[in-house]
């Protein structure tokens, strides 16, 4: 069984290490004047760099798949998007926001509007507003098209590259090899000091405009002080002398007038309880060592670049209970490693998991994930998720119809496949089974065993689907 393709690391965004400095007046007696830079890019540029970068960062950074929390987030965004001031507002832009599993304090955003706020930044704010006033900054970098006025000026010094030339140049990178090593946060927000005062000022204003205390933009900085800096790719790392820029937006702060200050934080905190039930994140350097998406154990060890023999221990009979995904309780064999694998969780025997032609691929174990679909209907849901597995695995073919099974008292349903191990080469058995969470989300648990050792594995199987728990 296998999940997914392993992709090349990333080589872009190299151009954000170029820095521009121009000094920037200081306006001591009423809002700072913000003015854009010279760009030679147009903005439906910005949009399909942006495009690129998003589609490359979702390859290498795990989703948190959690509607809930991505919708919350997505709604604090959105108010702030609606509060951009007009002129730095374009009809091209498209802004979204979706949660990486990672756990610096960090978020990034890209040209046009993608932008990824990490788990652990919202896990170290102490308030909506201050996790809103980091993605404030955020959006600021993106709405005053800061990448691509960065690669204007970075193209000065390229002879004859075009549009497209500066655009190819940008995604192909020119040091990539030293890229991989680091995280990829540090390039994605790696302005001058310049562009990050701008990025803080107009941040400061959408803050307000947006109905939150300004300062609380500020504040964030102390906080991320306050827990050692978010570690090596936190956001003080790529937005340095955090004392300044406090001083800074709290002057900024007294010109500004907060729109209907809201400061209800119980949906924050309701978030915030929600993620403490996930399993601990991974940094992001932590995710780009075990090669990005790759499924790694969660103390980060390397996950295995060879094919899984699929010679394994039988499985215990000793259960060891872990807490998933902020939504099951589920017990496992005790000698089964915990894996994490872009938002779901594997629990596998040694020598069961490995890469085959830059695949993951699992010869034994238990898959438990959650997915959204477009249907609200069990069995068209259901459909729906194992017609996508079938897109990635070839040979997985039905064997039977669904059938109903409970899955903690909850309806559910049971479709088994068989399929062709792309490791071992041998036949296996694979079991869907796949019950509506509240949210909507399908959760699923993907069963797979090679066909000779079924009858061996299925009492293992039921007694995990027995021992679920549904917390959501
Ligand atoms: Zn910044």
């Amino acid at each position: 069984m296998s999940r997914g393709s392993i992709k090349g690391r990333s080589k872009f965004f190299s151009y954000l290490l170029t820095a521009a400095i121009v000094a920037m007046p200081l306006a001591a007696f009423a809002q700072t004047k913000i003015v854009y830079h010279s760009n030679k890019f147009k903005p439906g540029d910005d949009v399909k760099l942006g495009r690129q970068a998003a589609a490359e960062a979702e390859q290498q950074f795990p989703l948190l798949r959690d509607s809930e929390v991505t919708a919350y987030v997505e709604k604090v965004g959105q108010r702030l998007v609606a509060s951009i001031p007009a002129e730095f507002q374009h009809s091209e832009f498209r802004y979204y926001f979706k949660v990486i599993n990672a756990s610096d304090i960090n978020a990034f955003a890209l040209p046009g509007g993608p932008m990824y706020v990490n788990r652990g930044m919202i896990e170290a704010a102490r308030t909506e507003g201050e996790m809103a006033g980091v993605m404030a900054h955020e959006l600021s970098h993106v709405a005053l098209r800061h990448g691509t006025a960065q690669a204007t000026k970075a193209q000065k010094y390229a002879v004859g590259a075009g549009i497209a030339g500066i655009l190819g140049t940008i995604l192909a990178g020119p040091a990539a090899g030293q890229l991989a090593q680091l995280p990829i946060g540090a390039y994605f927000l790696k302005y001058s000091r310049e562009y990050e005062t701008e990025a803080d000022l107009l941040g400061a204003r959408i803050m307000a405009n947006a109905g939150y205390d300004p300062r609380d933009l500020a504040n964030m900085f102390r906080t991320i002080e306050a827990q050692g800096g978010g570690g090596g790719g936190g956001f003080l790392s790529d937005h340095p002398s955090p004392a300044n820029r406090y001083a800074r937006i709290n002057q900024e702060a007294q010109y500004l007038r907060v729109r209907e200050q809201t400061r209800d934080d119980t949906e924050f905190r309701s978030i915030k309880e929600r993620l403490r039930r996930y399993p601990r994140a991974q940094t992001m350097a932590e995710i780009q060592r075990n090669g990005g998406r790759y499924p790694s154990d969660t103390n980060g060890n390397n996950y295995p670049s060879n094919p899984p023999r699929g010679r394994v221990e039988y499985p215990s009979s000793r259960f060891r209970t872990y807490s998933e995904l902020g939504v099951v309780q589920v017990s496992v064999p005790d000698n089964w490693r915990e894996l994490s694998d872009r938002g779901s969780v594997w629990f596998a025997p040694e020598g069961a998991y490995g890469s085959t032609n830059g695949q993951v691929v699992y010869t034994h174990g238990i898959n438990i994930g959650t997915a959204q679909t477009n249907s609200r209907n069990l069995q068209q849901a259901s459909n729906e998720f194992v017609n996508a597995l079938q897109q990635g695995n070839g040979n997985l073919r039905a064997r039977g119809n669904y059938q109903r099974r409970d899955v903690d008292g909850r309806y559910g349903l049971l479709i088994t496949l068989g399929n062709t191990n792309e490791a071992t080469g041998r036949p296996e058995i694979i079991n869907v089974v796949t019950t509506q969470l509240r949210s909507g989300d399908l959760l699923y648990l993907i069963t797979v065993s090679p066909e000779n050792e079924y009858s061996s594995y299925q009492n293992t199987f039921l007694n995990i689907l027995r021992s679920l728990r549904l917390n959501d």
